[in-house]
């Protein structure tokens, strides 16, 4: 496959570089590349520069906004807004709800909720697992009851990622408990301020709040926040997931991690020489290299296979542990090559202003901890080992 770019995709290349470099705060950059902590004003404030140029909703049609590109731009921006550690575009109102209400959602969602993902007024979180349901997600029993104009919803959602900052939560609801499980569930938005929805955080061991529990106690949902129909709430899940799991692969994000590591590896010594020309540690980023170009070509082969919207299951499927084991590979190596920089954490340390003594070099504070945190890319949008046996089903019919 041919990878080269053509005059306008060059053209187009150096107009996202200029961008980058005119717009991308270079304190948002440092963050990123440091793998310091980002917060919601942050995200935000990447969100805003983005959608001021046009280039937030990238994926979405012309009509709702998006700029129409095709899949090579696509493929392009995604690696030099890595490239140049721009905060990653957070996913639940922008790639995941967004897609679903623009191919199922009723006119009128559309027009009241789209506007409002694009200039923020809306922050959304994805309420999918529950506890007893994750891998098997068609499990879920959160219940939804109609009742005149309302459902009345019931239950619990866990692991929901930035829920603390949410607006809204997309919910998928058992409709019909009497079904085979997968044809009872619908797709109901909820919003975080209806009386019954508390959020509770669950703090990670690093002390970190970033995902929380749920409950829902005789929460009054008005039916016009069904999106589609309902009981076909697992045909909207599935598509959803797509796009999730492309987006996990994190191709872009994979190239400016890997480039900072060979900077670490090449600051860092080992017996009075740089760790990137010992033998061992060369090998396993050559390795990496190699690795992540070939998962570079696929992911371009599959976005232009797709014609840049969602991948088909297995694809997607495949693109998701692919590109999570080489970001956690990448981790992994970072993690090492600042030996026992690594062991001390000092949480305050990831904040912006902090100004005590420095642990290491000024990147060994992130080093640890994105270490860990990123343990979870290969159990969440669906855990890796469940991803192989989308691929067998669909690929080997096994
Ligand atoms: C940091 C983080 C953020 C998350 N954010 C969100 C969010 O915002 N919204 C949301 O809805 N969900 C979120 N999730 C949930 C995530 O999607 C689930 O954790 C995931 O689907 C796995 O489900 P589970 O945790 O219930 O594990 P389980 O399903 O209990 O699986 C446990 C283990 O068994 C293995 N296993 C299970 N079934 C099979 C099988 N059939 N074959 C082989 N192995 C199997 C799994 O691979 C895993 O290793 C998040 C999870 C994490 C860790």
């Amino acid at each position: 496959m041919d990878l080269a770019y053509g005059p306008d995709e060059i053209a187009f290349r150096d107009e996202v570089r200029a961008f980058l470099k005119e717009r991308l705060p270079q304190r948002l950059a440092d963050k990123v590349r440091l793998n310091h902590r980002l917060d919601k004003a942050d995200l935000e404030e990447w969100h805003a520069i983005l959608n001021a140029r046009g280039w937030l909703g990238n994926h979405w049609p012309v009509e709702w906004g998006g700029p129409g590109w095709t899949p090579v731009q696509h493929n392009i921006f995604d690696t030099e807004t890595g490239l140049a550690y721009a905060p990653r575009i957070i996913p639940f109102g922008l790639s995941m709800l967004a897609p679903v209400l623009i191919k199922f959602g009723s006119d009128e969602q559309k027009r009241h909720f789209l506007p409002r993902i694009l200039d923020g007024t809306d922050w959304w979180c994805q309420g999918y697992s529950e506890p007893g349901a994750g891998s098997d997600l068609a499990s879920l029993r959160t219940s939804a009851v109609r009742d005149g104009d309302h459902y009345v919803v019931n239950g619990q959602k866990t692991w929901t990622t930035l829920g603390q900052y949410a607006d809204w939560i997309f919910c998928l609801v058992r409709t019909d408990p009497t079904v085979k499980k997968q044809e009872g569930i619908s797709f109901l938005l909820i919003d975080m301020t209806t009386p019954g929805v508390e959020v509770r955080p669950i703090i990670l061991l690093d002390g970190e709040h970033e995902v929380n529990e749920v409950f829902f106690t005789d929460v009054r949902v008005p039916v016009g926040n069904l999106v589609g129909e309902e009981n076909k709430g697992w045909t909207y899940a599935k598509y959803l997931l797509s796009y999730e799991r492309t987006g996990i692969a994190g191709v872009g994000a994979s190239l400016a991690a890997f480039a900072w590591l060979q900077h670490i590896a090449a600051t860092e010594q080992k017996r009075g020489r740089p760790l990137a020309e010992d033998p061992y540690f060369a090998a396993r980023l050559a390795k990496i290299e190699i690795e992540l170009e070939n998962m570079r070509t696929t992911n371009a082969r599959v976005l232009m296979a797709s014609g840049g919207g969602a991948a088909p299951l297995a694809e997607s499927a495949m693109l998701k542990i692919r590109g999570t084991e080489i970001r956690q590979e990448i981790t992994n190596l970072a993690r090492r090559a600042i030996g026992p920089f690594a062991q001390p954490f000092v949480s305050e340390a990831l904040d912006e202003g902090f100004n005590g003594e420095p642990i290491g070099p000024d990147y060994a504070a992130g080093i640890a901890s994105d270490y860990f945190n990123n343990r979870k890319l290969s159990i969440f949008g669906g855990s890796n080992e469940v991803q192989r046996e989308i691929i067998t089903k669909a690929t080997l019919g096994l």
